[in-house]
């Protein structure tokens, strides 16, 4: 469902993705492993046109993405994206929070995306919460309720940059195994994070990025146990 070909990208003179290409299945989940400033957030920035890009090729869920201003509202509306500030809108309620993309984008009436809303954040645990606002909640209930946000628009793809980077320690896990359901019933994923835990567990394969380039993209026991790459090794020995 997702195809990038040769995706290059600047920032000025600064180049910041490399000739990266990177092969999607339906219901794979990707893990892009790296150092600061290595690219990730701008790579998985610019799948759903938050990022332009130079040169290279995207294409999701067979449509391509171009300037033409249509395809990008359709991408938009194939990929749901989780960041790791959670961007709620501070003052609305968490059920209008979750409801309101989908009736003004999908036209969906007030009462059957409230409904919908309700069921989503029954399913990432947190039904009660469904009347308070951002400022009630903690970080991981936060974060649950962005997961439920982007899951309203009903996408065929989510993407996840570093969704647990700015938690607390403990809240963590809630919302990985948010994550892990949602990859477990079948959604296509790519997620920034440093959870070696999840990645060894959920991923389907893990993309080390350094300097913008893709460094070695393998399955997690392979990535883990067997690394080709001097610079995989050398990341592992850092982190592990
Ligand atoms: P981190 O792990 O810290 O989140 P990252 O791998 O996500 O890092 P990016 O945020 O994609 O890295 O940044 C890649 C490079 O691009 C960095 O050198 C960064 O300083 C630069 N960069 C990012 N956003 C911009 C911007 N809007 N304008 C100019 N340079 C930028
Ligand atoms: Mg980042």
């Amino acid at each position: 469902v997702i195809k990038v070909e040769k995706l290059n990208k600047w920032f000025g003179d600064l180049h910041v993705v490399k000739d990266v290409d990177l092969t999607v299945k339906q219901g794979e989940v990707i893990v892009i492993l790296g150092p600061s400033g290595s690219g990730k957030s701008t790579f998985i920035r610019t799948l759903n046109a938050l990022e332009e890009f130079q040169s290279g090729k995207i294409v999701i869920d067979g449509i391509e993405l171009t300037d033409d201003l249509k395809n990008v509202e359709e991408i938009r509306k194939e990929t749901g994206m989780v960041f790791q500030q959670f961007n709620l809108f501070p003052h609305m309620s968490i059920l209008r929070n979750v409801s309101l993309a989908p009736i003004w984008v999908r036209k969906w009436k007030k009462d059957k995306a409230e409904q919908i809303a309700l069921d989503l954040l029954d399913r990432v645990g947190i039904p009660e919460q469904a009347h308070k606002y951002p400022g009630q909640l903690s970080g991981g209930q936060k974060q649950r309720v962005a997961i439920a946000r982007a899951l309203a628009m009903q996408p065929k793809i989510m993407l996840f940059d570093e969704p647990t980077s700015a938690l607390d320690p403990e809240m963590v896990n809630e919302v990985l195994d948010v994550m892990q359901n949602l990859a477990e019933s079948g959604m296509t994923m790519i997620v920034v994070t440093h959870e070696m835990g999840f990645a060894r567990k959920v991923a389907d394969r893990l993309v080390l990025f350094d300097k913008g380039e893709v460094i070695e993209m393998a399955e997690p026991e392979e990535f883990f146990e067997n690394p080709k790459e001097e610079r995989t090794k050398a990341f592992l020995s850092q982190i592990l």
